[in-house]
């Protein structure tokens, strides 16, 4: 008898605790006062932390050089996206969703000269020219039953986009229900091949996994498909060349070793401004060197996915194998989620 009491109150304590994690139950919040209350007190550590890493980011804008506020704001928000107890949680969903209304909102200003390049969620990036918005690999992160970044969001970003690349099939690369509101708004969709078919005719798998040129006449622009792979998954290097203004290129998810036979000499037939690599790309200094861009903007920092922490991959990683490659001399402009940079040539 005396165990089953003692069961019972040990039951009753373990559920007041757990109810006792519930913000709204916090008789001292007010006050700032979390003894208790540990879960509450992460998630107000962790508003404060994003808060002030917004500001400073806003305050230190991407640049070919970091300044020490900038890189100390990435370095912290490396340390926010690398504690899972921040997963899932109202002080993220607010950081990266006030990061993405500011693209929204950015997005209707004009570009009048060169390439206004936007840094999406994961592996995602809108390049905006005078005449043409295009994206590549954006998705809302998360599920789509509990997304990123809000519908509202994502959705009016989409309406402001003239097209749609996908690398590859991998859904931290590609969501279907994005694609969908591209083709119906009556915009393209250039996915590689096997992925999405017949599913809409405005969205377009390559019939094979070949370099293909795609002509977009009414935004002045060619878009020129490498065929990557991620291991044995077709990974579309989207090369995308804007007429007379510049030329990008984003590698999707590329890792795979003889590949590298070919993308050592596409700086011989392509003159590429700005490279955005999977920034855990293997051998990313010969990466590099095949593409000889003017610049880089790495991508692919802080998936919040179904790796464990050490695969998120961390800015710090990316400026410390920038670090290593003093040789190099061509600069990584560094930018997290809803930030942009204007390039000219
Ligand atoms: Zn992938
Ligand atoms: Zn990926």
């Amino acid at each position: 008898m005396k165990t089953k009491i003692l069961t019972f109150l040990l039951l009753l304590s373990a559920t007041t605790f757990l109810t006792a994690q519930t913000a709204s139950e916090n008789p001292y919040a007010n006050n700032y006062i979390y003894w208790g209350y540990p879960t509450e007190y992460k998630a107000g550590q962790a508003t404060a932390a994003f808060t002030v890493i917004d500001t400073m980011l806003q305050t230190y804008r991407p640049g070919k050089e970091i300044p020490l506020p900038r890189e100390l704001a990435l370095v912290s928000l490396d340390q926010l996206l690398h504690d899972t107890d921040n997963d899932g949680t109202d002080p993220f969903y607010a950081f990266i969703n006030k990061r993405m209304l500011r693209v929204l909102e950015d997005l209707d200003r004009p570009v009048k000269k060169g390439l206004r390049i936007y840094k999406l969620y994961n592996d995602g990036f809108i390049i905006k020219s005078s005449k043409a918005t295009v994206a590549i690999d954006m998705i809302p992160g998360g599920s789509d039953s509990k997304p990123f970044i809000n519908d509202s969001i994502i959705f009016g970003i989409v309406g402001k986009c003239d097209a749609l690349f996908i690398s590859h099939f991998h859904p931290d690369h590609a969501n279907l229900r994005v694609a969908k509101a591209f083709a119906a708004n009556g915009k393209r969709v250039i996915a590689p091949k096997d992925l999405w078919v017949g599913v809409d005719s405005m969205i377009q798998p390559l019939a094979e996994h070949v370099e293909t040129d795609i002509e977009f006449e009414d935004l002045d622009l060619t878009l020129h498909v490498l065929p990557g792979h991620q291991d044995n998954v077709y990974n579309n290097i989207n090369v995308v060349e804007f007429h007379g203004v510049g030329t990008v290129a984003q590698t999707g998810d590329q890792w795979y070793c003889c590949d590298l036979d070919w993308i050592a000499n596409v700086y011989k037939r392509y003159d590429i401004d700005v490279l955005m690599p999977n920034c855990w790309i293997h051998d990313m200094e010969e990466h590099i060197r095949g593409f000889a861009p003017k610049m880089l903007i790495t991508g692919h920092e802080n998936e919040l996915g179904e790796h464990s922490i050490d695969h998120r991959e961390a800015y710090w990683i990316t400026m410390k194998k920038m670090e290593a490659m003093p040789n190099l001399n061509i600069p990584n402009v560094l930018m997290t989620w809803g930030e942009w940079y204007e390039y000219e040539r």
